[in-house]
């Protein structure tokens, strides 16, 4: 950028020790919606990583010894803040990340504050286990402590929602942090380091590096004063993880990518499924890792269904992110948008349908977005199961929709993936959607509905979709380390 350009950027600081920490070298960070940089972003590299983690150390001792309840009050106290904020918040991620503003308001900020609420609560609640053996005369029992400092890495999808999800149950669980967001969407993670303080958050409880994963996220990885390390990215990222941290044993909670199916048979009430599987299939321009993305209709209703999946795909409206109006916004980046049109491509050159979206309809953008990475939700019919469209996870506002015949078989052919994230399913027959959900390879089954979520239950996937589980208790089992002690009376 040019002198008169970089005075209008937004620039990042590091945020460690409680003190923003200038840089020496920086990313762009582009606007989605127009393709324009507008921000700058700490390359962070071994030396910053060594700061945070050493600050992160130095402060656990005594964020480590404070009562549940205290952290608890802090936690809620930061979600007042960011509640607070939220307008300003949404606005940037929407800006940053090219969700809908929509979007940001209703999903990403409030479920980011609901982290921090929600953690706050769960602490206050867990029982360690005891159990007595009357004939050796002894009683056992549990207890839980903080492992000590926790790296952090999250992905670009949603910013702000899932770096919380992640930092709220390790602090209250009296870890201290050091965070590496995304760098292509690193700015409302700067802007919550500057809620800590007010909230009460002692200096180096929390500390965020930003910068890229080949050289922050490394060097997080391999830290040998970091003992676990939770992250939510890609498979590929988590095996590069798995292998870097290996010579250190660490702790790993891994959420990974999802290629989620929907099974809808025929006495699925399509008055309901039709809209919710346009929404699983294109909210957040489908990068939610648990959009769906394989649509299997009973063949009785194919056509029907088809018909009417496509019309309602239509009335999503795609352009501006900030225009309260818009459904779909814009890509994270230019390579990605050209990642996910590539998809379309190969599914159109092995013979698929493409119903409606990228190359088949117009899209009108106003002149401020033309350089934006913006595409129309897309349907594609007609796709073997061994496609990559049906195999691999796109990523984007992509869905395939494909007939089956019997139960038996798309059971089958739902699991014919490598990941097992999420699923639907959708019948009115009480028996069949038990059956059918108990057999899926999938981390997550919702059926007759779509992304209701309990956060005391387990989330997480099997297979190539992740390692271990989120949410009150699991969270709290991955940030504690748990100890039998056995006394003799
Ligand atoms: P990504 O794996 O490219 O990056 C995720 C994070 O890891 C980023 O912060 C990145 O900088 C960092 N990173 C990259 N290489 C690294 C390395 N070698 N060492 C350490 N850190 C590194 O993923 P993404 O493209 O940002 O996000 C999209 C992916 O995330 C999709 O696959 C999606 O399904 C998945 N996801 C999963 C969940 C879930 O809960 N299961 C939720 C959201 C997104």
């Amino acid at each position: 950028p040019t002198m008169a350009q970089s005075k209008a950027l937004l620039v990042l600081e590091n945020f460690i020790g409680g003190k923003f920490v200038p840089c020496s070298s920086y990313l762009d960070s582009y606007n989605p919606s127009t393709g324009d940089v507008y921000c700058r972003v700490p390359d962070s590299g071994k030396e910053e990583v060594e700061a945070a983690v050493k600050a992160a150390k130095d402060a656990f001792p005594i964020w480590s010894s404070k009562s549940p309840l205290e952290r608890s009050q802090i936690l809620n106290k930061l979600a007042d803040l960011i509640e607070h904020d939220l307008e300003a918040f949404a606005q940037a991620e929407s800006k940053d990340q090219g969700k809908t503003i929509t979007f940001a308001r209703t999903v990403d900020i409030p479920r980011a504050v609901h982290n921090f609420r929600f953690f706050a609560s769960s602490i206050l609640h867990h029982v360690t286990e005891c159990t007595e053996m009357p004939t050796m005369g002894c009683v056992h029992y549990t207890s839980r402590a903080p492992v000590g400092v926790a790296g952090l890495i999250s992905p670009w999808n949603l910013p702000l929602y899932l770096l919380t999800w992640k930092i709220a149950p390790a602090i209250a669980c009296g870890n201290t942090v050091v965070a590496k967001p995304s760098e292509m969407t690193s700015v409302t993670a700067w802007m919550m380091c500057k809620l800590l303080e007010k909230a009460g958050v002692p200096p180096g409880v929390v500390n965020v590096v930003f910068g890229t994963g080949a050289k922050a996220g490394e060097a997080l990885v391999c830290h040998p004063d970091v003992p676990l390390i939770s992250f939510t990215g890609s498979t590929q990222t988590a095996q590069r993880i798995t292998e870097r941290s290996a010579p250190h044993c660490k702790r790993l909670s891994l959420e990974l990518g999802g290629k989620n199916p929907a099974i809808i048979f025929d006495d699925a009430d399509l008055s309901q499924c039709i809209p919710t599987t346009v929404r699983s299939s294109f909210a957040n321009q489908g990068e939610i890792c648990l959009c769906t993305s394989r649509i299997f209709v009973q063949r009785g209703i194919y056509s029907e269904f088809l018909k009417r999946f496509v019309a309602e795909a239509k009335k999503w409206k795609t352009g501006n992110p900030s225009d309260p109006t818009v459904d779909v916004g814009a890509l994270i980046s230019k390579e990605h948008l050209e990642k996910v049109r590539t998809y379309v491509k190969k599914a159109q050159a092995e013979g698929a349908r493409v119903l409606c979206g990228e190359g088949v309809d117009p899209l009108a953008l106003l002149p401020g977005n033309q350089k934006g990475y913006f595409m129309l939700p897309t349907v594609i019919a007609e796709v073997k199961d061994e496609s990559c469209c049906m195999q691999e996870e796109i990523f984007g506002p992509v869905t395939c929709v494909v007939a089956f015949d019997t139960e038996e078989e798309v059971i089958r052919r739902a699991n014919g993936v490598k990941y097992g994230l999420a699923a639907t399913v959708w019948s009115g027959n009480v028996g069949r959607v038990h059956r059918v959900a108990h057999r899926l390879q999938s981390g997550l089954v919702w059926t007759n509905c779509w992304l209701v979520r309990d956060l005391n239950l387990p989330f997480g996937g099997m297979k190539a979709s992740g390692i271990g589980r989120e949410g009150a208790k699991d969270s709290y089992e991955f940030f504690t380390e748990v100890k039998t002690i056995t006394i003799k009376h």
